[in-house]
């Protein structure tokens, strides 16, 4: 039976890690590390100026091992790896996020990072985000969960390339199957609210502002808006190679040692 760690940055008590599990338990065997609480928007980012704790959720009595740690989704799938699992998982999974992950957001995206962390840990490994609604409590997980569960299943048989994680994400208005797309890109719209509290010290609130996707059809915005399961393969290599000649070219000194 394959081993499966499951992961999130919306926390180990998030609906949609479980319907995740559940989804993924025909598949083999579940073990679920996640953050104790929420940490969406906290990237890539590792804990170590801090210790952390390890728990075991013993409130989700159906058969999976549950933990919880008070840290990112990258801490939870390191201490996963040394600390709860006895051999390395053949599969990650991040999510279900409560929200999209798409183009530049994914630099931002704990669930991705829960997916990257895996991949660059040797595992093949996938993210899955479902669309969010004006309701936060409105999320219907289930075909998403089915979604990872296909992807899941075809990449635990044929695996994935070194250092390669999928980024899977899926509409609320499902009319199509799966569509292989590369990352949109967005103007980027800062919007930081100023607000004073009760002691009369100002204090800001970031929200997402208003972006507007660039047009192209291959993107996972415009799939997942024309009603497709976007899977876009990611790696964690940011080099822009067909800038190097420009870094080349650029009018630097030969030296800047100090005689
Ligand atoms: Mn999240």
């Amino acid at each position: 039976m394959p081993s499966i760690l499951v992961t999130n940055d919306d926390g180990v008590h998030s609906p949609g890690i479980h319907a995740l599990a559940a989804a993924l338990r025909a598949l083999g065997d579940i073990t679920i590390v996640a953050p104790v609480t929420e940490s969406s928007a906290i990237g890539h980012a590792l804990t170590l100026a801090r210790p952390l704790r390890l728990e075991r959720v013993a409130m989700y009595g159906d058969g999976d091992a549950v933990f919880s740690v008070d840290g990112t989704p990258t801490d939870c799938v390191n201490i996963a790896l040394t600390m709860v699992l006895d051999r390395q998982p053949d599969l990650v999974v991040s999510g279900i996020n409560k929200g999209f992950n798409l183009g530049d957001d994914v630099t931002y995206s704990g669930t991705v990072a829960g997916a990257m962390e895996g991949a660059l840990l040797g595992i093949p490994s996938i993210a899955v985000s479902l669309e969010r609604t004006r309701d936060p409590h409105d999320f219907n997980f289930t075909p998403a969960a089915r979604a990872a569960a296909s992807i899941a299943a075809s990449v635990l048989e044929k695996g994935l390339p070194a250092r390669t994680f999928l980024n899977i994400n899926v509409p609320r208005r499902l009319t199509h199957g799966f569509r292989a797309t590369v990352q949109g890109t967005r103007n980027h719209v800062t919007k930081v609210t100023q607000s004073i509290d009760p002691r009369g010290r100002p204090y800001y609130w970031i929200e997402e502002g208003d972006s507007e996707w660039h047009p192209d059809e291959r993107s996972d915005y415009h799939a997942v808006k024309s009603g497709w399961i976007s899977v876009t393969p990611l790696h964690p290599d940011l080099t822009r190679r067909d800038a190097l000649p420009l870094v080349e070219a650029l009018p630097l000194p030969p030296s800047v040692a100090v005689d």
